[in-house]
């Protein structure tokens, strides 16, 4: 059995279902993400699991104990939210020491414990600091240690990472999840930045309206999308509608090219998701297999590691990234270029 499960879990606003059969299982120690777009419902379903807010139906287990008629402070979790959520009136150490003082433990063990858990976070000298004296990075530290000082069975993360620069959250991102393995915590990480996602996980689930629309690991998830929604918020996808010329061979065309993509097929008609990474751009050595699409430059977008490349395929536009390495000067909007694409690698959807 999972270490923490949650099943058929429902919650209504009135009449407005904001959470819709959510069911997910957790083993001891996974790094868990919620990710989706903002207001899908990610905040509702870790704020039933800590007990802020009660299921409309449902159950949540952890550790084999229904917790949903529980107290938050009955149900042994920590927590981290977006904002730093630190009393401002007390010390750092005061912070962390915080839940272990609510439960009664003794002076004499809080002391080490703080000094433990600052010493994990790498702020081992700031004990005696204010708040106001940290920078944003260093105060989610400080909410994390907090969290995890009276040792709890399951850790919960709010977009904790959101309101620092781009630099900390992802310097931030490294040290929570080495934190995170330390101590072998079960996880639970809630965000809408798919980069995010899929660094720090061992699954992910992406939600959508309510729903966990799929569920599995980074690689699961940005190679085989289970829905539209899932392949087209979960990295950059251009869609593209192919005829099929013969199903069972996987033969299919867009435009005046004909691919094989070796897989059967049904209908009239599929959509084919093509990720930039998947084309090759103006290239005479095709490798055997591979498909040619010629098309015009409609756009060149530099994003500093990568050139991206808006290429019209004759009423479809498609994307392609070309590595900022090769010192020659990209593609002139207008120009006509050819791509290759291994038609396999394109996602059916
Ligand atoms: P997310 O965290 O994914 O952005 P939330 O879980 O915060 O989404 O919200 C999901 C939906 O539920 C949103 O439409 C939001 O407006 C609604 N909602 C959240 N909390 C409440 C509440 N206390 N009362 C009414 N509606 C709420
Ligand atoms: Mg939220």
């Amino acid at each position: 059995m999972s270490f923490l499960t949650i099943s058929h879990l429902e919650k209504s606003f009135g009449a407005t279902r904001v959470v819709k059969d959510f069911n997910l299982d957790i083993e001891k120690g996974e790094f868990i993400s919620l990710l989706g777009p903002s207001g899908c419902g990610k905040t509702t379903v870790l704020r039933m699991v800590a007990g802020f807010e009660s299921p409309s139906a449902g159950s949540i287990t952890i550790d084999g104990r229904e917790v949903s008629s529980l107290k938050p402070n009955q149900r042994n979790i920590g927590m981290v939210f977006q904002a730093y959520a630190l009393f401002p009136n007390l010390t750092v150490a005061q912070n962390v020491g915080f839940g272990l003082k609510v439960q009664g433990t003794p002076a004499r063990e809080i002391a080490p414990r703080v000094a433990e858990m600052l010493k994990l976070i790498g702020l081992p000298e700031m004990g005696a600091r204010y708040p106001y004296q940290l920078s944003g990075g260093q105060q989610q530290r400080v909410a994390l240690a907090r969290a995890l000082a009276p040792k709890p069975q399951v850790l919960l993360l709010d977009e904790p990472l959101s309101a620092l620069d781009a630099k900390v959250r992802v310097s931030l991102r490294n040290e929570i999840r080495m934190i995170q393995k330390e101590l072998g915590i079960t996880t639970i990480f809630v965000t809408h930045d798919q980069e995010e996602a899929l660094s720090m996980s061992d699954r992910i689930v992406v939600m959508h309206q309510g729903i966990a629309d799929q569920i599995g690991t980074p690689f699961e998830i940005y190679n085989t999308p289970a829905t539209r929604f899932v392949a087209g918020f979960v990295g950059t996808l251009t869609t593209l509608q192919a005829q099929v010329i013969d199903g069972a061979a996987g033969h299919v065309r867009i435009g005046a090219n004909d691919l094989w993509i070796y897989r059967e097929v049904t209908g009239p008609e599929i959509t084919l998701g093509l990720r930039p990474e998947m084309l090759r751009l103006g290239v005479a050595d095709f490798d055997a297999g591979e498909a040619q699409l010629g098309g015009t430059i409609l756009d060149v977008d530099f994003l500093g590691s990568v050139i991206r490349l808006k290429v019209d395929l004759g009423g479809e536009t498609l994307a392609v990234d070309l590595f900022n390495n090769t010192r020659a000067a990209p593609p002139e909007v207008g120009s006509q270029v050819s791509l290759a694409l291994h038609p396999s690698d394109a996602l059916v959807i």
